[in-house]
């Protein structure tokens, strides 16, 4: 054998039928390509100095390329991390019916901003604007491309050119590029800061209210903790201080929980409906953080105000498009249903229901169907979860799932992220640990899986 056996290598077109079947989702170019690449790998058999490879196994390293070739960027991932609000995998995994919602309108045209009566151009804010005022009864609603985009189009509308108060406790930056003083100072408004980073008093804010004031604006600290000496300014009496002096408050609230957590065994975040009743003027808060639901700002509050929002030109260049409206629409409805019917239909709040109990039930499933290279121990641990993206982030849920003993975490962790589906989790104390928290169960067959080819990779 030797470089004449290359004559003998099968053709594209004599490969592609062979594999056409196997790789069914993909296009004829992607299989073309597959059969292409899987002919150079038996060449290169050849020239490395190897026999040719039988036609079954080039057809079948055709349809593993193929399989590779497919795979779509934005690979799906399981998460093992215990955070379940984790801004790097995509924050909130969506109810069914907001997927379904997503599918439906992207197959098709929808009423986005239709006006049925009169055919003429409609309104888009429409399709969710009852169903916020319904759930926080607040008088207006519209939506933004995203809570940093709500800030700088709240903050655009109503105070470029005039002061904005603000507590020197609440300059934050909120992961990453988001900092409350730049996009202060981006929406043209001045930001006039007072008290100090782990005390401000209402008489703070009063003694620096002057006649270019032209709002209030308390954040969420969000993923910020002071504790110790503090004192902050409660939203009740910056609306008192606001109504006296005619002045709006805004409150940017970040997570944005419709209902209290503690319903849900968690500490309660302040609620979107908390916020309302207290009187603040306009509420911002993110779609996919407590709520659960799309990438999105959720602007809520008076009447005058939204229709000033809505009418400036950020708004048109922030808004949603129709699978973020129909995604929020279905994910904001599970709210209307009561507790038992949100941790059923809803993965956010199925995730924060679960008991450690159930989690180390199910690591015991996972760990008794894996088979384990002998330098590597799997144990059922108890551990901590988090909620995520800002929230709460000192108050650990007590959680549990697997911790894998190996020799080399690390690596076992990097082939996981690389791996099809992806696996996002940690190592502590020397460890894998796997937390089941926001791991769904139907995916736990998957991890076992996965996490069984991997060892075996590594140490078997
Ligand atoms: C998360 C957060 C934001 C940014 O929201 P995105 O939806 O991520 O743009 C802004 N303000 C506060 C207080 C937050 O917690």
């Amino acid at each position: 054998m030797g470089i004449e056996a290359l004559r003998n290598l099968p053709a594209v077109h004599e490969i592609i039928p062979e594999i056409a079947g196997k790789l069914s989702g993909l296009t004829p170019s992607e299989i073309k390509e597959a059969a292409r690449k899987g002919i150079l790998w038996a060449r290169q058999c050849v020239m490395d100095g190897g026999e040719l490879p039988s036609a079954d196994s080039v057809a079948e390293k055709c349809i593993h390329l193929g399989k590779v070739l497919a795979r779509p960027a934005m690979e799906r991932v399981i998460n093992a991390t215990g955070v379940v609000l984790h801004t790097a995998i995509g924050r909130a995994s969506l109810p069914p019916a907001a997927a379904e919602a997503v599918s439906r309108v992207a197959r098709g045209y929808s009423v986005l901003q239709w006006n049925r009566e009169t055919g003429k151009r409609g309104n888009r804010d429409e399709h969710i604007e009852e169903l916020i005022k319904e759930l926080t009864g607040a008088e207006a609603a519209t939506l933004a491309n995203n809570n940093a985009g709500a800030t700088l189009l709240v903050l655009s509308a109503m105070a470029a050119g005039k002061e904005v108060i603000v507590s020197r406790g609440q300059l934050v930056e909120i992961g990453g590029a988001f900092r409350i003083p730049d996009v202060m100072k981006q929406s043209g408004c001045i930001m006039v800061e007072v008290g100090c980073t782990n005390r401000t008093h209402l008489r703070d804010y009063e003694n620096a209210i002057t006649d270019q004031t032209a709002a209030i604006l308390r954040v969420h600290p969000s993923n910020y903790l002071i504790k110790g000496f503090t004192s902050e300014v409660p939203l009740e009496d910056l609306v008192a201080l606001g109504q006296k002096r005619d002045i709006p408050v805004i409150d940017d609230l970040g997570a944005g929980s419709l209902i209290p957590l503690s319903r849900f065994g968690i500490p309660s975040e302040p609620t979107i409906i908390h916020s309302i009743e207290a009187g603040a003027d306009v509420v911002t808060c993110s779609g996919d953080k407590l709520i659960g639901g799309p990438q999105a700002g959720v602007i809520l509050g008076r009447k005058e105000y939204l229709n000033r929002i809505k009418k400036h030109p950020l708004a048109r260049a922030l808004r949603v498009g129709k699978l973020t409206i129909a995604a929020i629409e279905a994910s904001l409805r599970v709210f209307l249903e009561d507790d038992d019917y949100i941790a059923a239909n809803h993965p956010v709040y199925h995730s924060f229901s679960r008991k450690p109990e159930e989690l180390m039930e199910r690591s015991g499933a996972i760990i008794a169907s894996v088979a384990l290279p002998s330098n590597c121990k799997m144990t059922v641990e108890r551990m901590s979860s988090f909620v995520g993206s800002g929230s709460l982030p000192d108050f650990a849920i007590p959680s549990a799932g697997i911790s894998i003993a190996c020799p080399d975490p690390e690596l076992l962790l990097k082939l996981l992220r690389l791996s099809s589906p992806a696996v996002a989790a940690r190592v502590e104390e020397g460890a894998a640990r796997f937390d089941l928290r926001a791991v769904a169960e139907a995916e736990d067959a998957e991890l076992a899986v996965l996490i069984e080819k991997r060892l075996a990779e590594l140490w078997a």
